[in-house]
C-alpha cells in the first residue's frame, strides 16, 4: 500500500470553507498535484507551518533547491518522521537514510 500526504484543505470544515471560499476552491482544483499545494499534511501529522518539509535527494539528504546538483525537483522529506514524498503524486517514496544530512 503506497502512503500519500494530502492537502489540509481537503478536510476543512463548513465554517473555514465558508470564510475561505477561493482557498477551498484553488485546493479542490489542484487535487492530487500536490506540487501545486502548499498545505501539505504527512502522513504523521506534520505540516508545513510545523516541522516542515525540506528539499532532498533519493537518500534524504537535504539539498538546495536551486542548487546545481542531483535534485531533480520532486523529492522532499518530512522533517517530523524522515518519510521522503514525491511532491507531484504526494507519494511516499521511502525514508531517509539513518546517516543522511539536514536542509541547511
Ligand atoms: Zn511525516
Amino acid at each position: 500500500m503506497i502512503e500519500r500526504i494530502h492537502c489540509e484543505w481537503s478536510e476543512a470544515s463548513p465554517e473555514l470553507a465558508m470564510r475561505y471560499p477561493d482557498d477551498v476552491r484553488y485546493h479542490a482544483k489542484h487535487g492530487e498535484s500536490l506540487d501545486q499545494c502548499d498545505a501539505w499534511v504527512c502522513v504523521c501529522g506534520n505540516r508545513s507551518h510545523l516541522a516542515g518539509f525540506y528539499p532532498c535527494d533519493r537518500d534524504g539528504n537535504g539539498l538546495e533547491p536551486l542548487a546545481s546538483g542531483p535534485w531533480d525537483g520532486r523529492l522532499y522529506y518530512c522533517d517530523a518522521c524522515r518519510r521522503i514524498i514525491d511532491q507531484t503524486t504526494g507519494a511516499v517514496v521511502g525514508f531517509r537514510t539513518p546517516d543522511a544530512k539536514d536542509y541547511s
